[in-house]
């Protein structure tokens, strides 16, 4: 080809240099990321078969087995962020024309509810306003009624603020020969769960909220119960890429003494999600979720002196990685967002799906979630109340 047929010249943008801000990132997620992972992010990569890889891939393994409490053998991470779990979880184990339960507060249960109907699924919900949630009869009727395979909840729904509780519903859809798949990317590390106690089938949570690894690898772990269903269906999973015979082999899990190419997966967010998971281990599981009640009940407290009101009426079930808060009446929540933005670096997000426009969210997650850094949103809303436009009706 001739010398001066690039037409196309390189973009001026990218002769500049890379610019990012430094900000508290204080919204639902991603969050900030601690020094030590982001020192993992930039070692030089290795081949994503090599041994010293396979090796790394087995520690991810055992922590997020830690992390979830289980002994699934079944545990890995997936290569992509939360929404590729929540496909990988419903793709693998439910075929079409199959009955799906979903419990609907918030957005997580209608994105589960749309991917299940996506592939040809059967799906009922059941739906309470975002800041609801079910009682253990609620479910037990639509399981009934439905008869389904598996039956959805969110524990952390981010979008609305509330934790679910989890107690007895692994023993209820166990009874009537269901599959439990529990959505915990907001949740876990930040509140307890014990997948194996709980009676959990299939559990998966984000490298980015609590466990502060940069946003692109999602930990799964799948019960035999589950692995019985998804391993003798009668048709092969509509994705390749997230079927979970290959992604067993990959990781190791299907004990067969070799494993095979896949695909490439993300070496440096499977560094990164090591060094989460390490740091998750050396903390102590009890010590994060302490860590992050008693910090969500200092955010709280000053929240309420200020005068605002929390969304989320009952104590028992309100998220303690993200709060919402009602917006302030009068108040514009994107003028207030935009103003400790752009005045304090702190992030603050409005509502997402059913809650837009309802609510205010704060999170504090993993390294995010101390005192200071609440104190640093509670003065940065303090400030956007005395700045922001307040309307006279
Ligand atoms: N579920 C919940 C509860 C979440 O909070 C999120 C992320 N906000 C997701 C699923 C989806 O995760 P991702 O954005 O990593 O795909």
């Amino acid at each position: 080809l001739a010398m001066g047929s690039v037409s196309i010249p390189p973009p001026a943008s990218l002769l500049r240099p890379l610019e990012t801000p430094q900000r508290l990132l204080s919204g639902p997620g991603p969050s900030n990321v601690p020094p030590r992972v982001l020192a993992a992010a930039a070692r030089q990569i290795i081949g994503h078969m090599h041994g010293e890889m396979l090796e790394i891939m087995d520690d991810i393994k055992k922590g997020i087995q830690y992390a979830f409490q289980t002994q699934n053998n079944m545990t890995l991470a997936m290569s992509g962020p939360g929404h590729v779990a929540m496909e990988c979880a419903i793709f693998n184990t439910v075929e079409s024309g199959e009955s799906v339960l979903v419990a609907v507060n918030g957005i997580w249960g209608e994105r589960a509810a749309e991917i299940a109907e996506r592939i040809g699924a059967r799906v009922n919900t059941i739906v309470k306003p975002p800041g609801g949630y079910f009682t253990k009869e609620e479910i037990e009727q639509a399981l009934v009624e439905h008869k389904p395979v598996i039956f959805f909840l969110t524990h952390g729904e981010s979008s609305s603020g509330v934790v679910h509780p989890l107690d007895g519903i692994g023993d209820l859809c166990h009874s009537h020969n269901c599959l439990f798949l529990l959505d915990a990317v907001a949740s876990l590390g930040g509140s307890p769960i014990l997948m194996d106690k709980q009676g959990i089938d299939i559990l998966y949570t984000g490298s980015q909220k609590v466990l502060n690894s940069p946003p692109g690898t999602a930990p799964i772990s799948f019960s035999e119960r589950a692995c019985k269903k998804m391993f003798h269906r009668k048709t092969k999973p509509l994705s390749y890429f997230l079927d979970m015979g290959w992604l067993a082999n990959y990781w190791g899990c299907d004990g067969k003494p070799t494993r095979t190419y896949h695909h490439t997966g993300p070496i440096s967010g499977f560094f990164t999600l090591r060094e989460s998971l390490a740091i998750l281990a050396e903390m102590g599981l009890e010590n994060s979720w302490n860590r992050h009640k008693e910090v969500a009940e200092h955010l709280h407290k000053g929240l309420e002196s200020m005068g605002f009101k929390l969304f989320v009426q009952e104590k028992h079930v309100r998220l303690p990685t993200v709060t919402t808060i009602t917006v302030p009446p009068g108040y514009d929540w994107r003028e207030i967002t935009v103003y400790a933005m752009k005045h304090h670096n702190v992030e603050i997000s409005g509502g997402l799906g059913p809650s837009s426009g309802m609510v205010l969210r704060v999170g504090l997650m993993g390294y995010n979630s101390n005192k200071a850094n609440a104190d640093k949103v509670l003065e940065a809303l303090r400030e956007a109340l005395k700045h922001c436009h307040k309307s006279k009706v």
